[in-house]
């Protein structure tokens, strides 16, 4: 009997969903759909509602993280509509360290006075736990951009859902195939596309995943009349890059661990911050500030650019960008290993360093 498609691994998902039905003549590979309307009597009637290559690329991720997805423009607008879940006046408990534009965005919330914001450290359990009741939304980000703080993810989700607190974790730094946050008790996932799913650096674009029919009734509704969609073709592009993310991270990850490992016995680092699993690292250095700008300015195989996730290692200082906040140390160089040859990636870093 063939296996029910519930029943595949993930890598094979990421292969095998989102196709056209296998009928004779059929394309092996889901068409882009460019259109703004459709013909009227059938849902969606307008392009902003929906589109089939959205579909293919929701049903993919869907099926990863055990739920159901919506496809948005950009990590930032699925962000936004996951955070529009606090209701106005309530309050947000977020980690102390988040991607700096989830940051600015709290900040905005907050001096708008939409929003009550209580930043905790996210690797303190008890301090989230104590910052809980009375709290509307749970904003985890584990491990977080750029410190690579891990939160115990299904104690906070199992005490966040007792208080009646919404939880939405973004798991663009995990991916599915490292860290399910449902299953592990959250009620929302945000990613930001961009990276290790569309895996290629050439796409902005964005996605909420939630089992809970009520959330994603009202995400939807967001994504529709906010109007913060993705063009087919990117959606397309990432549902192309997304079948070889498995086989991506495997090999990111791997060299991730190998560069941290060396990175610790380098005495020009004086810190790793790397949790272990993953393809993200942060590093500090002995000669501080000065040293972090020679570092970016000093390689070749690297490039010094922000984002992270796709198949060319990137490296950055954090605190170049304003919104960075200024508990994030000033030499803090984080790395996003790409799938080159590590020995490449390691003679690179060690000249620069
Ligand atoms: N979440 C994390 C952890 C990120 O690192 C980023 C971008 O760097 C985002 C969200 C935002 O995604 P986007 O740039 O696709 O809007």
């Amino acid at each position: 009997m063939p296996q029910h498609p519930d029943d595949l691994r993930p890598e094979t998902v990421l292969v095998a969903g989102g196709r056209p039905d296998k009928v004779p003549g059929a394309p092996l590979s889901p068409p882009v759909t460019f259109t703004s309307t459709y013909v009227a009597g059938a849902d969606p009637n307008y392009a902003r509602g929906g589109n089939p290559t959205w579909t293919a690329f929701e049903d993919v991720l869907g099926r990863l993280e055990a739920g159901r997805a919506l496809a948005f423009s950009s990590g930032m607008g699925a962000i936004a509509a996951a955070m529009a879940l606090c209701p106005p006046g309530g309050t947000i408990v977020a980690g102390r360290h988040v991607y700096n534009a989830t940051g600015g965005l709290l900040e905005e919330l907050a001096a708008e006075g939409r929003s009550k914001v209580v930043r905790v450290p996210i690797d303190d359990t008890q301090a989230v736990l104590d910052a809980l009741p009375g709290a509307d939304l749970l904003w985890l980000e584990s491990p977080s951009n750029p410190m690579m703080e891990i939160a115990d993810l299904p104690a906070l989700c199992a005490a966040a859902r007792t208080a009646n607190v919404v939880t939405v974790c973004d798991n663009t730094f995990m991916t599915p195939i490292l860290q399910q946050p449902l299953a592990m008790g959250a009620d929302v996932v945000v990613h930001s596309v961009t990276k290790f799913l569309a895996g290629h650096s050439d796409v902005v674009m964005g996605a909420v995943v939630t089992a809970n029919p009520d959330l994603h009734a009202k995400l939807l509704t967001r994504r529709t009349l906010h109007g913060a969609i993705p063009g087919p073709m990117e959606t397309w592009l990432a549902l192309r890059g997304m079948r070889t993310m498995a086989v991506r991270m495997k090999r990111s990850a791997h060299s991730a661990a190998i560069l941290a490992q060396r990175l610790g016995e380098h005495p020009a680092v004086s810190r790793v911050r790397y949790p272990g699993v993953g393809a993200m690292l942060s590093i500090e250095l002995t000669g501080g500030l000065p040293a972090a700008l020679a570092l970016e300015n000093g390689v070749s195989v690297w490039t010094n650019a922000t984002s992270l996730g796709g198949v060319e290692s990137l490296l950055e200082r954090r605190r170049r960008h304003p919104l960075e906040v200024d508990t994030v140390p000033e030499d803090l160089v984080r790395l996003a290993v790409g799938i080159e040859h590590v020995e490449d990636l390691w003679a690179d870093l060690v000249q620069a360093l």
